[in-house]
């Protein structure tokens, strides 16, 4: 309120200071403009007042004059003609120009002679004609001249009375000599007004000014306000303190004195000072007079958008929609980009509808699912649902959603199917017992949610005697593997009260959390007749048995924990994040004072008779490998490789012989060679394994140069992985990993083989003696391992890495021909192997990841899968490829002894690069310089009879090498 009264009060005043408009002055009677005779009335006729014609620059004038000073008691009128008063006019002025002479210059002639006349005037509704009646007339003023004359020259004298109050019709002045020497040279009668105008966008009419007052006033045409506009007119006729609030319509802009219609292409939108804008965006172009701007094809206003606002489009589709299953149960994130079509509006929002679909048709989800924040008016690209049920696919539509969707008949949505993808297993949280006797109990669990419908959860249920005697702090349990939730345990004492815990395993014998124990009672025999002796010696025995299993099951945990110790087990930091899980250790065979008794308690003993031999594979330490077939009930015959034990062996050979057979029994995993069985029982002991099409994985890649595709390269690299990943889940160190203790099958399936205890001593060609007497084959094997000997899962990443290197280059020797010495001297002094050729520069990272001096800093196998299976998921991440230098190829740091220069000749040069054997074949084919070699091409080199791929690929980078002699090794150090 303040803030506005002192804004009328600026306004008032600058108004009073600058809109003082002129008055006007509207005439009622000039005596000298109307140029003529003007029958003004004289009494007495005769001897007072006379008109006298005057010529004045050609202009004929009537003045009136009188000079009647010889006698006293004058009294001469002239009266004017009836002047009409205006209505509204109460008063006039009255101006008169005159020349009075000087009575002295009659000299004592005149005493009578006086220097002054009277006005008078009197008032009639109507003109009386020539009825002069001075008792009418009253006196207005005596008039005095300023100046009498005296000589020639006349003074003439202005005088201006004011007449008023007036209320008749007309009036009369009348001027009234009483013997003055008087020439009347000109009367006017006039009013003033303050002129018609225009304030503010307000008119004023014209308005007579003759007293202060309010006048009210109009806004002008296409202008409106809330109050009448007012203003004064000051009796001298001027305009002040105009009081207006007018505004220009929507569509017009004030201009000057008016409101004009908003050119075509603008707007206005309200009755405001405002001038017209240009329409906004997305609009069609206006009329003259617009009050808004419609909008364009396509595009739309929301009704909370103001006229003034540029049009908007309604969104497109939300972009990239993945969802991600979350820890926890039945709980999945729905992630998606922005759309691309914003629209340019800020009150972007989502909504996502959940279906269960078939071919045929799909429907909602129902009410059980939940949305966290919600399914509607969802701000950012991201839901949380929950309550989702593992065994169904869920399709997700989401929809972007903003002001001006409404009016759109397209709604873009991005749309997804997807199920819960755990990696966990569920949990089994209750046991139930299904059935008892004497000997056995049936029971049954159910897991916490059900599995998708490709992948089947097998359980490990573990069960103890409740009662049955602990040795220091080892419990014995027996464990079963089953592919079912229910199970019938055999072989069990009568009345006797057990304990059993279950947990499942994911696909990859990832194990979950165990339930808590439960604890079931066989039921008691029937009562023993006497003399049933077969019975209560079959008990007997069983008894026994079962005391003699626990105890040397007891026994054999004690020395799996000390084994598990050496082997840089669970308490090791490495394996940390599974420390809380109680995993399925790997038992070492040495643990076992039998080694006949280990191997059946993990191997099926296979009879001769099901084998047939085919053909020799491979030979290994122990004798020849064949292709054969086995025959098995139900499934018909299965390609088989059987291992055979070479005639000859010392018992001590052929239990190492078997104990690979020991530990590939306990493994079950896709990437794991797979053990049928053994035979053990025969003359020739055997060990059945899975066939596997494509052999060993180095040969399998030599010269396949090319030929595989990276990301198949990564495909197989991941099934290793994960092979590893459950043998160190397992606590199994494998020690000797390498392409070459791979196999691969007719799927290109790659299985991680080779489990002999005394492989890495014996078998292995790549084994070399260290300082400390064990045999290691160097170029895989971590430098800690090299130095101390401590293997753990960590040694087998970096061989891992070694691996990856393998297969990135097709089955290149790791090194090239470089000595051990000089390997282990090179990896001390922080050089790497550098990226093989076309090898994308997220797997190189990984593999230097994988070569981390410090064992703890390296990725676990679970890292790797991980990793290895996001590369999978999003193939453009192999786009990129690694740097690759063709000169480290050849030139390794202690080797090259290049320092630039040109090699002397074919010979040194091919010696060199250890390609000595082409020697000759150069020679015959005319090459015989440098310059020539540096000219030669692939065609060429093949030509001169260099056939092998990698000879191929090493005589091709040395000469590029040499081409370019400001070679660098920078690739090589890290
Ligand atoms: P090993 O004694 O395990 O190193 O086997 C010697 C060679 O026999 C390997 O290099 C393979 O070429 C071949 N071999 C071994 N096991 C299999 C198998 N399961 N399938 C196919 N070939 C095999």
């Amino acid at each position: 309120m303040e803030l506005r009264g002192l804004n009328l009060f600026l306004f008032l005043f600058i108004n009073r200071v600058f809109l003082s408009l002129q008055s006007k002055e509207q005439v009622l009677l000039d005596m000298r403009a109307s140029g003529s005779e003007l029958g003004w009335l004289t009494s007495p006729y005769e001897n007072g007042w006379e008109i006298v014609q005057t010529v004045v620059n050609g202009t004929l004038f009537y003045t009136y004059s009188v000079c009647s000073i010889e006698t006293t008691e004058q009294d001469n009128w002239l009266r004017t003609t009836f002047i009409q008063r205006r209505p509204g006019t109460s008063r006039v002025s009255v101006e008169l120009s005159f020349v009075v002479r000087d009575c002295n210059t009659f000299g004592g002639a005149s005493v009578a002679c006086k220097e002054t006349f009277n006005l008078f005037i009197s008032e009639a509704d109507a003109d009386v004609g020539t009825n002069f009646r001075k008792g009418q007339f009253r006196k207005v003023a005596t008039i005095a001249p300023d100046e009498v004359t005296q000589g020639r020259v006349l003074k003439v004298n202005t005088e201006t009375k004011t007449v008023g109050p007036l209320s008749k019709k007309g009036f009369y002045l009348g001027f009234q000599d009483v013997g003055a020497c008087v020439a009347l040279l000109s009367v006017r009668v006039y009013y003033k007004t303050c002129p018609s105008t225009v304030q503010s966008l307000a008119v004023f009419p014209e308005t007579v000014a003759d007293a202060l007052r309010e006048v009210e006033g109009a806004c002008i045409e296409n202008a409106v306000s809330q109050a009448t506009p007012r203003i004064y007119c000051t009796a001298e006729g001027k305009w002040v303190v105009p009081m207006v609030q007018c505004q220009c319509l929507a569509g017009y802009e004030a201009t000057g004195d008016s409101c004009q219609a908003c050119k075509p292409g603008y707007f206005k939108p309200s009755v405001s000072n405002d001038l017209c804008q240009v329409c906004p965006d997305n609009t069609k172009p206006s009329a003259s007079g617009a009050s808004e701007c419609l909008c364009e094809e396509g595009f739309f206003r929301a009704p909370s958008d103001p006229p003034t606002s540029a049009c908007s489009a309604p969104p497109s589709a939300p972009r990239d929609l993945t969802s991600m299953t979350l820890p926890g149960e039945g709980k999945l994130q729905l992630f998606w980009s922005p759309p691309l079509v914003t629209g340019g509006r800020s009150d972007l929002m989502y909504s996502v509808v959940c279906k269960l679909c078939d071919e045929a048709s799909c429907i909602p989800c129902g009410e059980k699912i939940r949305f966290e924040p919600g399914p509607t008016n969802l701000q950012d690209p991201t839901v949380v649902v929950s309550d989702l049920d593992s065994h169904l696919n869920y399709t997700f539509t989401v929809e972007a959603q903003s002001g001006v969707s409404q009016f759109s008949a397209e709604r873009p949505t991005a749309t997804i199917t997807t199920a819960l993808d755990y990696t966990d297993p569920p949990k089994v949280t209750e046991i139930h017992l299904a059935d008892r006797s004497p000997t056995s109990l049936s029971l049954s669990w159910t897991p916490t949610r059900r599995p998708p419908a490709h992948i089947n959860h097998r359980y490990e249920l573990m069960y103890r005697r409740k009662d049955d005697s602990t040795e220091g702090d080892v419990t014995t349990y027996k464990v079963l593997i089953l592919d079912k939730s229910f199970v019938q345990i055999d072989g069990l004492l009568p009345a006797t009260t057990y304990t059993f815990r279950v947990h499942a395993l994911g696909p990859e014998g990832n194990p979950g959390s165990y339930s808590a124990d439960h604890e079931f009672i066989t039921s008691p025999l029937a009562a023993p007749q006497f003399g049933n002796k077969p019975t209560m010696v079959m008990v007997a025995v069983f008894g026994v048995a079962v005391i003699l299993l626990v105890v040397v099951a007891g026994l054999l945990l004690r020395k799996r924990r000390l084994n598990a110790r050496r082997r840089g087990g669970p308490e090791d930091p490495y394996f940390s994040s599974d420390q809380h899980k109680p995993l399925k250790m790997y038992i070492d065979p040495h643990t076992y004072e039998d080694p006949n008794i280990a191997i059946h308690k993990f191997v099926t003993e296979i009879d001769p008779s099901v084998i047939g031999k085919q053909k020799v594979i491979g030979v290994g330490e122990f004798g020849e490998v064949f292709r054969g077939v086995m025959k098995i009930p139900g499934r018909g015959e299965v390609p088989v490789a059987i291992k055979t034990l070479k005639p000859g062996y010392s018992e001590k050979q052929r239990q190492d012989f078997l104990s690979e057979a020991t530990i590939m029994g306990q493994f079950s995993h896709p990437n794991i060679i797979h053990l049928e069985g053994v035979i053990t029982k025969f003359k020739h002991a055997m060990i059945v394994t899975e066939y596997m099409e494509n052999g060993a994985l180095d040969t399998h890649l030599k010269g396949r140069d090319g030929e595989i595709p990276p990301y198949q390269l990564v495909g197989m690299l991941r099934g290793i992985a994960a092979g590893m990943k459950y043998l160190s889940d397992m606590n199994y160190v494998h020690r000797d990993l390498a392409a070459r203790n791979v196999l691969v099958n007719g799927n290109l399936e790659c299985k991680v083989s080779d489990f002999g205890l005394s492989r890495v001593l014996e078998d292995d060609a790549e084994g070399t003696y260290t300082t400390r007497g064990g045999k290691i084959p160097i170029r895989w094997t971590a430098p800690e391992a090299i130095a101390y000997r401590k293997f753990t899962s960590a040694s087998d990443v970096w061989s891992f890495g070694i691996v990856m290197w393998e297969v990135m280059a097709f089955g290149e020797r790791p090194y090239w021909d470089m000595s051990n010495h000089e390997v282990m001297k090179a990896i001390n002094e922080n050089f790497r192997l550098p990226a093989p050729m076309d090898c994308p520069s997220t797997i190189y990272q990984l593999m230097l990841q994988c070569w981390l001096h410090e064992r703890l800093k390296r990725p676990r196998f679970l890292d790797i899968v991980n990793f290895l299976d996001k590369l999978l998921k999003s193939p453009e991440s192999l786009k990129t490829i690694a740097d690759f230098d063709p000169r480290v190829s050849i030139r390794l740091p202690s080797t090259s002894g290049g320092d630039g220069t040109m090699f002397r000749s074919v010979a040194e040069w091919l010696e060199s690069i250890k390609m000595s054997q082409y020697k000759e074949s150069f020679a015959r084919a005319g090459i015989t310089t440098m310059e020539q070699v540096l000219a030669l091409r692939h065609e060429d080199i093949r030509n001169i009879g260099v056939r092998l791929p990698g000879h191929m690929k090493r005589i091709a980078y040395s000469i590029l090498g040499l081409k370019d002699e400001t070679s660098s090794l920078s690739v090589f150090a890290v």
